[in-house]
């Protein structure tokens, strides 16, 4: 039933029983060519122009609005069967053919201009070339930052890299390592340097636990316990401890350490371990040195102050009876014997002095120093009245003192110290007709420097430190009295003040000694 419909149908497309359409044309040569070689031509194109298409939208990947271009393809074919059928008409009239192509173009059409209406909104959406060009140009612009920034994060991860080998060499240099913990992993990080501290290949896995068991066993406790703290209450630390390496040598190391946070929950900690162990063992032996120094020093002072203690009695025997036979029986003795006899009595004074000195100078060290504010302007004042009494003192002397800051110290020291170099500005300027003594301060950052200057003999600055040991003189017993203990004297009371002591000096010129406390 449908075959015959379709077969009926087809027979009357070719219906044949029209003139042809050459007919109208009257056969004229001239109107019916012009007529036939327009649509053969037209519909040639129109043939070509859907494959052209077809090739474009194949070979064009990604292209939008495929159908569109398949609709265009369509509706053009149809348009070049209905030229096609228009020259065929010239000759065969089947013009129902005709009219149903016509009709198929109608429909073609209709449905191409539905669907480019329905797909305006999108074409118009579709960037046009030049849109397209800015598109890639901002694109490229952006590649190019792209590339820039890209280069930029290289030099950077370079200059980094760099950075973390300085860092590493410096650690290495300076004996330094830094380590970090993570609570979470309970994983260690640690730098080169703390694995070559503890005789580890680098980069070996560590864990806290690790860490703890490198400390020597007596130290272990507290290095838990500093760790403890930090995590639970997050406090720093920094102390000194003996690391067992690999290989078991003992090593001191300075450790500091702190926790690191993450939303106010300590998470880790970070710190530095600092090879230290050369420095603590030179300090340590010097402590031993320093204590064997102290105790040698105080048997050493404890003995001549015993044996100058001892001393005196019999000196005093000597003195005492030199002086009953130059009193009673000098007479009695010819000139060489109470020659002798003089020499005799001056060198047990002597002797006396020099006892009186060494005794002077040991009880220095034992002494508790009793610190007050001094008044430095009225001490020098009450020397200066006590000098006169001194077997040194001279009446061409003048003293300028100018206004003194105070000072804190021992009072009683201070005027022994004082009054000694005062004392040997006087004694040492003893040739001058004019001696004057200048007494002054000058400010050095925040230590207040005093001096005393004077117009004397000099010192050769080649025994500036010299002069400040025991029993060192340099000049002979006849030119200048003396014992050569005043300037020893005078240091170990500046010394036990926690100040300094030293001189300016040019020979002939005058000396200025100077001191801050
Ligand atoms: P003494 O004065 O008993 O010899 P000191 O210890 O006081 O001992 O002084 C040590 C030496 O320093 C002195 O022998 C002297 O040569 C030198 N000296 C100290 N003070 C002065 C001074 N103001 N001018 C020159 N020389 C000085």
């Amino acid at each position: 039933m449908y075959f015959l419909w379709v077969v009926d149908f087809l027979k009357n497309l070719t219906n044949d029983r029209f003139m042809p359409h050459g007919m109208c044309y009257q056969w004229q040569p001239a109107t019916l060519w012009s007529n036939v070689i327009g649509d053969s031509i037209t519909a040639l194109s129109y043939f070509l122009i859907p494959a052209f298409l077809v090739y474009f939208v194949s070979k064009r990947k990604n292209i939008e609005m495929k159908g569109i271009f398949v609709m265009f393809a369509i509706f053009i074919v149809s348009c070049g069967a209905v030229h096609t059928i228009s020259a065929v008409n010239v000759w065969i009239p089947y013009y129902n053919l005709a009219g149903f192509m016509k009709l198929t173009m109608a429909f073609v059409s209709m449905a191409t201009l539905a669907l480019l209406y329905l797909n305006m909104p999108k074409a118009l959406k579709i960037p046009s070339p030049s849109e397209l060009q800015d598109i890639n140009e901002k694109l490229k612009a952006e590649i190019d930052e792209k590339n820039k920034l890209q280069k930029e994060l290289e030099n950077q991860r370079e200059q980094l890299q760099k950075t973390v080998q300085l860092l590493n060499s410096t650690q290495e240099a300076a004996n330094i390592g830094s380590w970090k913990v993570d609570f979470k992993t309970g994983k260690s990080v640690w730098s080169n340097q703390v694995y070559r501290i503890h005789g580890l290949d680098i980069g070996s896995p560590t864990i806290l636990k690790d860490g703890i068991n490198y400390y020597r066993e007596d130290f272990r406790d507290r290095v838990t316990e500093v760790i403890e703290r930090a995590r639970i209450e997050g406090k720093s630390w920094d102390e000194e401890w003996v690391l067992v390496d690999i290989t078991g040598k003992e090593i001191w190391v300075r450790t500091t350490g702190f926790a690191t946070y993450e939303n106010d929950q300590v998470v880790g900690l970070e710190g530095l371990i600092i090879d230290i162990d050369q420095q603590k063992r030179a300090a340590i032996s010097l402590e031993e040195q320093a204590i064997e120094l102290q105790e040698s020093n105080d048997e050493l002072e404890s003995f001549s102050y015993s044996i100058s203690h001892d001393m005196r009695a019999p000196l005093r025997a000597i003195n005492g009876y030199a002086e009953i036979l130059k009193d009673e029986y000098s007479e009695a003795l010819d000139k060489e014997g109470n020659r002798i006899l003089g020499i005799i009595h001056s060198s047990a004074l002597k002797l006396g002095e020099l006892i009186d000195d060494i005794l002077a100078f040991s009880r220095l060290g034992r002494k508790e120093l009793s610190k007050s504010t001094i008044k430095m302007n009225n001490l020098f004042k009450q020397i200066i009245e006590e000098l006169p009494d001194s077997k040194y003192w001279n009446e061409n002397v003048k003293i300028d003192i100018a206004k003194l800051p105070d000072c804190k110290g021992d009072e009683a020291m201070l005027k022994q110290a004082l009054y000694n170099l005062l004392e040997n500005a006087i004694k040492y300027s003893s040739g001058n007709e004019n001696i004057k003594i200048a007494v002054g301060s000058i400010s050095k950052g925040a230590d207040e420097v005093y001096f005393i200057k004077d117009n004397g003999i000099g010192i050769n600055m080649e025994y500036k430190d010299k002069i400040f040991g025991v029993f060192q003189r340099l000049h002979s017993a006849k030119a200048y009295e003396g014992t050569g203990v005043g300037l020893a004297i005078v240091r170990k009371i500046i010394e036990r003040h926690g100040g300094e002591i030293w001189l300016e000096s040019e020979e002939g010129k005058g000396s200025t000694f100077y001191f801050k406390l």
